[in-house]
């Protein structure tokens, strides 16, 4: 934890506590807090998650005297006027979002003065160093899933089983033993960096003492070996949108791995994995489907019940209707993301008997020579070649 983040947080808030408020009070508002936003109360509530995050922040600075009023201090000097307003910006946010590196002009001030120049050497100079200080986010995490094509097509909600690091349940990810709780770190007074002067320059690294985290843990939690993380395995449902296609990647913001020592997670990728259907294909929103007919049928013309996602459908083939041929039927393919269907597109393809009874085969000898007496020649178009 920094000062930096100390100045945008408010912890009375987060627990509900006024800044008054006694160790009592504070201890019975984490408690009740806790009780109600706790992960395995809350199964897959991103929301609830990061407000359990929050708040065992918050509790972890004010249940402790020391830390507590070194945030005091540090909101008012900062939110007093002096530095807050008057120099950079009118809210706490908005003056430190800005990328202003003052680093250089306190760098030369901060070694060991142990006083002002400390703090907002440590401050400034995380503008150039954030990465290596900040409260490392969650990695995000990767998972697959295989769905039915008429699942996919239609939507559907599937559970998730996945084992990754979560909040420690012991800690609540602070890495701290229950009943302490990570001291700020002194050797970089909080803010993971430490300055060095070199000549003219000050310049800036990762504090060792503390690896960049800014606070030390000096009785590890057992559990989790003070890293606040330990696997979990949980299982998540995931609603799948309709329409989904094969080998597409849904992102879940805030599912994927839990950040280290309070920072936020990572997002959750699924990759979509699609079954072939025996009956459809699909393009793009367009159901496709071949529909068997015999001769007959394509020069008689005929009406055929075919399937649809979500029941049947009859489908009227003109008379001399050429094999082969597409029948658009409209509006009862894939559901589009923005509301409607595609379509569905049903091809016509002859089926020819491999074996005839006799009554058949003199009928169609019979309608041969009639076909030949009225002038029908499939293969018109090749006069001449
Ligand atoms: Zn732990
Ligand atoms: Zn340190």
């Amino acid at each position: 934890m920094s000062q930096r983040e100390w100045i945008e947080k408010d912890f009375y808030k987060e627990l509900g506590v006024s800044s008054g408020a006694s160790q009592d009070e504070i201890k019975k508002a984490y408690r009740k807090l806790a009780r109600d936003l706790h992960p395995d109360a809350n199964p897959g509530d991103t929301k609830a998650e990061e407000r359990f995050k929050a708040v065992s922040e918050a509790h972890a600075v004010l249940s402790d005297p020391a830390k507590r009023k070194e945030y005091d201090d540090t909101r008012k000097l900062f939110a007093g006027g002096g530095y807050g307003r008057g120099g950079f910006g009118t809210g706490a946010g908005g003056g430190f979002s800005q990328e202003f590196n003052i680093g250089d002009i306190f760098g030369g001030a901060t070694t060991g003065d142990g006083g002002l120049g400390d703090l907002l050497g440590g401050l400034f100079n995380r503008g150039g160093t954030r990465t290596s200080s900040r409260p490392r986010r969650g990695a995000d995490v990767e998972t697959e899933t295989t769905l039915g094509f008429r699942e996919a097509a239609q939507g559907v909600t599937v559970p998730l089983r996945m084992t990754s690091p979560s909040p420690c349940t012991t800690c609540h990810g602070s890495g701290a033993k229950p009943g302490t709780s990570p001291r700020v770190c002194p050797l970089c007074n909080g803010t993971g960096v430490v300055s060095r002067n070199q000549g003219a320059f000050g310049f800036s690294e990762p504090c060792d003492e503390c690896r960049g985290s800014g606070s030390i843990i000096d009785d590890p939690c057992v559990d989790c070996h003070g890293s606040g993380i330990q696997n979990r395995t949980r299982t998540i449902t995931v609603r799948i949108p309709p329409g989904v296609g094969d080998g597409q990647r849904i992102r879940l913001a805030g599912q994927g791995e839990a950040g280290l020592r309070g920072a936020p997670s990572g997002d959750l990728y699924v990759t979509v994995h699609v079954s072939q259907d025996k009956v459809f294909g699909r393009n793009g929103d367009d159901l496709t489907l071949v529909l068997p007919v015999s001769y007959s049928e394509l020069v008689l013309g005929t009406t055929v019940s075919v399937p649809t996602l979500d029941g049947r459908v009859g489908v009227k083939v003109p008379p001399g209707t050429a094999d082969g041929r597409i029948l658009r039927v409209r509006g009862r393919g894939v559901p589009k993301r923005g509301g409607g269907a595609g379509d569905l597109l049903v091809t016509v393809k002859v089926a020819v008997p491999q074996k005839l009874d006799g009554d058949a085969v003199e009928a169609l000898k019979r309608y041969q020579e009639a076909e030949r007496a009225g002038g029908f020649d499939p293969r018109a178009g090749w006069a001449g070649a």
